[in-house]
């Protein structure tokens, strides 16, 4: 049984844009994270502290946060791999939460991150040590946790174990992502309950890419076993630098479509979501994955309740 509120996190702003070749000026991306706001988002991925010569379009990291609106509702999360990152997202005084990756193979976290799985768990909990100790929450996602596209299959108990660890350095929630698109949707609900059990009461937040277009079933199959945390995309943009062929993330107003239909709260504004997704749209010069944003409103305006 699936829980009545799920818990949504944009993550356009970093994830959806960093795989984008075009450089986004900072003021539209100050302007998503507005539409995102004014949608209802509460927690937004707002950018990422990492080596600009990797990630370009990161480079504007403190220019994004530098013009963050004020305001004590919203949790903005910078994505940091190290304890440099983490002291420049730190010092920008704007970001309140670190979010650390660790990789669930060797050859994947070496192609992302320079570091053995093993290694990238030290470096995720030093992280969160970190925003603790600056007064930030932290919290971390386990990447490639459900296929790799160096290594293929990845252990589901290795995972668990992965999970285990990291809850000792006390995040928030961890997350689990589907970072090439290539989980189903029975092997979500497997996963996604073992790690519940092993973390609980921690949260478990989920992350998937619609590479194969098994993205929504998933985000369904991981509530059903016990996930309440979502991450998506506005539009479904999204990709990663360092996974050959990662497509975009769920999109936003797919998932709170999906799941305001089906009766679970998210809080959000669908309305205000297709809005952004289709401004967004205008922005990328080219038409976005989301479907719901191309679709018919349904029930149409004065039919609803
Ligand atoms: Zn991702």
């Amino acid at each position: 049984m699936a829980a009545s509120y799920i818990s949504f996190v944009e993550v356009g702003p970093r994830d959806g844009l960093q795989n984008e070749k075009t450089l986004i000026a900072s003021t539209d991306k100050l302007a998503l994270i507005a539409k995102a706001i004014d949608a209802g988002a509460r927690r937004i991925e707002v950018t990422s502290f990492v080596n600009p010569k990797r990630v370009p379009q990161m480079a504007d990291a403190d220019a994004v946060c530098a013009g963050l609106p004020d305001r004590d509702d919203v949790t903005f999360i910078g994505l940091v791999m190290n304890a440099k990152g983490a002291e420049r997202a730190i010092a920008t005084g704007r970001i309140n939460q670190l979010g650390a990756v660790a990789v669930a193979t060797d050859k994947f976290a070496i192609a992302n991150q320079g570091q053995t799985s093993d290694e990238s768990v030290a470096a995720a909990t030093a992280i969160i040590h970190q925003a603790k100790s600056a007064g930030l929450t932290g919290q971390v996602t386990i990447g490639a946790a459900f296929g790799c596209p160096f290594e293929g299959e990845v252990s589901e108990d290795h995972v668990v174990e992965m999970a285990r660890k990291l809850a000792q350095a006390d995040p928030i929630e961890i997350g689990l992502a589907d970072t090439i698109g290539v989980g189903n949707p029975a092997q979500v609900a497997r996963l996604v309950r073992r790690v519940a059990e092993a973390i609980a009461p921690l949260p478990v937040r989920v992350h998937f890419h619609n590479t194969r277009n098994t993205g929504l079933a998933n985000v369904w199959a991981a509530i059903g076993s016990g996930a309440s945390v979502v991450d998506a995309s506005l539009g479904g943009l999204g990709g990663c630098p360092f996974a050959p062929g990662a497509a975009g993330n769920v999109p936003s107003e797919d998932v709170v479509y999906m799941l305001e239909r089906a009766g679970i709260t998210t809080g959000m504004n669908l309305e205000k979501l297709v809005a952004a997704s289709q401004w967004l749209s205008g922005v990328m010069g080219r038409q976005l994955p989301g479907m719901v944003a191309q679709a018919p409103a349904f029930p149409a305006a004065g039919q609803g309740d």
